[in-house]
């Protein structure tokens, strides 16, 4: 008589994709990361020229007009334009590559050429004046506090992310898609049933309408105070059992409930602080300052583009150590749906099938998750939820 083994538990590295997909979904996974790769490499030696070889020439140049000889304002957020226009039309091509044609390579977007650009082209935009705003301010809290400007400066950065914070869902992310109420009664009066006692009312809770970019599923929750609001993929709602967006939704209020939010802006303020710090130790020893005395009161304009290059390094070094946290933050809002929810099954095959329509590699190698990825790997996820 043989006995009778225990059933092995489901092996989840694959996330029930076949060998197919789940080639796919690894060279989409690779090919993303070069691109990522390439981006920052792209960055760095940009800035790195900029700030060392063109920024003294073009500063004195611009010098020559007397209104940006007479206003050090307008000739920063000149020096800066040209900076950020010069570093678009550098980046173009591949921010075109994976930005659209890989995203079409692999099925999975649904713009056209013309639609990415006129996307493109506003985030662009956005980004221009957004910059315009905080270098210019943070140039006056430099040439107006002096030595401590860098703790003056972490201080704005706070209330500048906490107003983004606020803004974000109903001003920013507007503009680049359809957002409205959730009108599904049904599913609303599940979530209601969920959301009870978290303080998330089911008021706050939105469509998002991505489907015209992607096919991708998502969902993300977004805003601080009376803009907190979770915002649902039409994509998702469109191809997700009521089951599984309920887990994925549950997965969002665990969010809200761990105060992740809060928690990553006041993290923020101590990273950024010391961003700052020693943006202010390498300018104290890159400057020539007049007369020999560092003063920070007359930083120079030219130093904007070193300020930018030491501010993007210490942000790409910064990132595993903040990918770390993300992961963490993930893990506890998984852990929330699941005993929220108690729904295993539907939290199982939600995963999944975000694998399959996102073409996310379930199992990507250790060192690129630690170093680049800001959620754990799907397989990993499920392996979670199977031991529980
Ligand atoms: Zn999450």
């Amino acid at each position: 008589m043989s006995e009778e083994e225990p059933a092995a538990p489901p092996d989840h590295t694959s996330a029930g994709l076949d060998r197919e997909q789940l080639t796919e979904a690894k060279q989409y996974g690779r090919l993303g990361l070069i691109c990522d790769l390439a981006d920052k490499g792209i960055d760095l030696v940009f800035l790195a020229l900029m700030a060392l070889v063109v920024a003294r020439p073009l500063d004195d140049g611009l010098a020559r007009w007397s209104i940006l000889a007479d206003f050090e304002s307008l000739r920063l957020v000149a020096l800066l334009l040209i900076t950020i226009l010069l570093h678009v039309a550098v980046s173009f091509p591949l921010s075109l590559y994976s930005g659209h044609f890989l995203e079409h390579r692999f099925g999975l977007s649904k713009q056209t050429f013309r639609g990415w650009l006129w996307r493109y082209t506003k985030r662009c935009t956005l980004a221009v004046a957004f910059s315009a705003v905080i270098f210019l301010g943070l140039y006056w809290i430099i040439w107006l506090t002096g030595p401590w400007w860098w703790i003056v400066a972490a201080g704005g950065f706070f209330v500048v992310s906490v107003v983004l914070g606020q803004l974000t869902p109903v001003l920013i992310m507007p503009l680049f898609h359809k957002i409205e109420k959730l009108d599904m009664p049904e599913l609303s009066q599940r979530l209601n049933r969920l959301a009870g006692g978290t303080g998330l009312s089911i008021e706050g809770v939105y469509r998002i309408v991505l489907s015209e970019e992607t096919v991708k599923a998502n969902a993300m929750l977004a805003g601080l105070g009376r803009t907190r609001r979770v915002l649902l993929g039409d994509t998702l709602l469109a191809d997700f059992t009521p089951e599984e967006i309920e887990v994925i939704f549950a997965h969002e209020i665990g969010h809200h409930v761990c105060r992740h939010i809060r928690k990553m802006i006041l993290s923020g303020m101590v990273y950024i602080a010391a961003g700052f710090w020693l943006c202010h130790g390498l300018l104290t020893a890159w400057v020539d300052w007049p007369g020999q005395s560092v003063d920070f009161h007359l930083l120079p304009v030219y130093t904007l583009p070193m300020v930018m290059f030491a501010l993007t390094a210490f942000a790409m070094l910064l990132e595993p150590v903040q990918n770390f946290f993300s992961r963490r933050f993930e893990r506890q809002s998984d852990r929330y749906a699941l005993e929220r929810t108690g729904a295993k099954e539907a939290y199982i095959s939600a995963f999944q099938k975000l694998a399959r329509q996102n073409k996310d590699d379930p199992d990507p190698h250790p060192l690129e998750v630690l170093l680049f990825h800001g959620h754990p790997p799907i397989a990993e996820r499920l392996a979670m939820a199977e031991r529980r």
